[in-house]
């Protein structure tokens, strides 16, 4: 370690936190990334799904074999048998690797200036006025790091977080598999979304195409061991998989209960990524919305030293941006998580009829425009279908989102 202060630290290596590393440091800011695990990128957790848009507007740099693949449109899947397609044609997501996606970030960092060590662990923090002192553990050695700014991305461990603030939301287990399909090709443009409480009791089950020949299928549920085994049981899922040779294992903690109450928790400490829930309701995916944290996070400390600074330049434009979404987002949340698999076929059948819908008001990143226009068609249809299950499930949502 080249010296014990810095400008900015930030714990954690993961994308979020090495987006606001090098922004700080283009900004000219000293700034230190620690990462416990030996390799930036390793182990992956993530199903690497993106939009071209989280590429553009987190300023990535796209090198070889950092885009696994090319996504069109979804086919999904409900209870009953009900399938339906959306898609308008067009690119509308990318699988980026995640492995590559994170070592170029930490190179871009690098490049800007800033210090990234990794197999260190921050222990301890102590925030006090104007200085933050951490205790690290590199293997053996123990040592206290000073700095001006701590920026805590941990994603969603939150062992940091949680003595800061206290943390209501339950995570989901993700589990996920990569195979290498046997004379068999799939239809490389389409993700394959499954909607069943026996998959997942809050998300979905997924398959990815990775190419004409490489799959990767999982779930994130509150017992992901159960909904995976329920996924490679599908039939079809069951005849894919079949003689096809498993390339690797991934878990992870998913978080689909929107960000925490505060980003800011100390005048000089705020968290960024997932570590603050920065990632949609909807999929719990958080590259975007966290990679957006981290930009506006690492441009912010150098106009803002003080608490209502950050709150305003970083907290504050980040929920400009996404608020709206996520409390629309977080209300259709709720709804979903309180619906039964009757009440999902019943679903399927109505999202069928507003598939245009579905495509003309789709966005990838955000979800507002398409949930409030389809979902309040899908409610009224299914309201007229007789089906009024699902309008008391939605009404309950809406006034547990009003409460509050
Ligand atoms: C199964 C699964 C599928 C997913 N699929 C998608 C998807 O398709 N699209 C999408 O946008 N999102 C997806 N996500 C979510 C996405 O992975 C996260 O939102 C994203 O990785 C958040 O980045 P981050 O930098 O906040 O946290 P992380 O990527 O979790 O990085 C945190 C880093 O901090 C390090 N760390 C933790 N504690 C310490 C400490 N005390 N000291 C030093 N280092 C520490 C960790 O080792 C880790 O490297 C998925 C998640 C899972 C689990």
């Amino acid at each position: 370690m080249t010296s014990t202060g810095y400008d900015v630290l930030v714990i954690g290596g993961g994308p979020c936190g090495l987006i606001t590393a090098r922004e700080a440091a283009k900004e000219g800011l000293k700034v230190l990334v620690l990462e416990e695990h030996k390799v930036i990128g390793k182990p992956m957790h993530c199903a690497g799904v993106i939009s071209p848009r989280c590429l553009r507007e987190l300023g990535i740099r796209v090198t070889g074999h950092m885009i696994l693949n090319e996504i069109k449109g979804a086919k999904l899947y409900f209870p009953g048998g009900n399938e339906v397609e959306v898609s308008r044609g067009q690119v509308e997501a990318i699988v980026v690797d995640r492995e590559v996606f994170d070592r170029e970030l930490a190179r871009e960092a690098e490049d800007a200036g800033a210090e990234i060590i990794t197999s260190c662990k921050a222990e301890k923090i102590s925030p006090m006025e104007g200085v933050a002192k951490v205790l690290v553990r590199c293997g053996r050695e123990e040592v206290i790091i000073r700095c001006k700014t701590l920026v805590i991305a941990e994603g969603l461990v939150r062992t940091l977080t949680r003595e800061l603030t206290p943390i209501k939301a339950k995570p989901l287990t993700g589990l996920q598999e990569d195979y290498e399909l046997h004379e068999i090709h799939i239809e490389k443009d389409y993700v394959k979304v499954y909607f069943d409480k026996r998959i997942s009791d809050r998300l979905f089950g997924w398959i990815i195409p990775l190419g004409e020949d490489r799959v990767r299928v999982g779930t994130a549920s509150g017992r992901a061991h159960i909904g995976y085994r329920e996924l490679l049981s599908r039939k079809e899922v069951e005849n894919m998989i079949r003689g096809a040779r498993r390339i690797r294992r991934m878990g992870g903690i998913v978080n689909v209960d929107g960000p925490l109450n505060t980003f800011v928790l100390r005048p000089n400490v705020a968290l960024v990524g997932d570590a603050a829930g920065q990632n949609k309701p909807v999929t719990g995916g958080g590259v975007y919305y966290g990679g957006v944290g981290g930009m506006l996070l690492g441009r912010a400390i150098v106009r803002a030293v003080e608490e209502r600074g950050l709150r305003q330049f970083y907290e504050g434009t980040w929920r400009m941006r996404f608020g709206r979404d996520i409390m629309v987002a977080s209300l259709f949340r709720r709804f979903f998580d309180s619906l039964t698999n009757r009440d999902l076929e019943v679903l399927g059948k109505v999202v069928q009829e507003v598939s245009e819908e579905i495509v003309r008001n789709g966005d990838f990143d955000f979800h507002a425009r398409l949930l409030m226009k389809g979902g309040i068609k899908v409610l009224l249809r299914a309201l007229r279908r007789g089906e009024g299950n699902i309008y008391k499930a939605f009404i309950r949502a809406l006034i547990a989102t009003i409460l509050r």
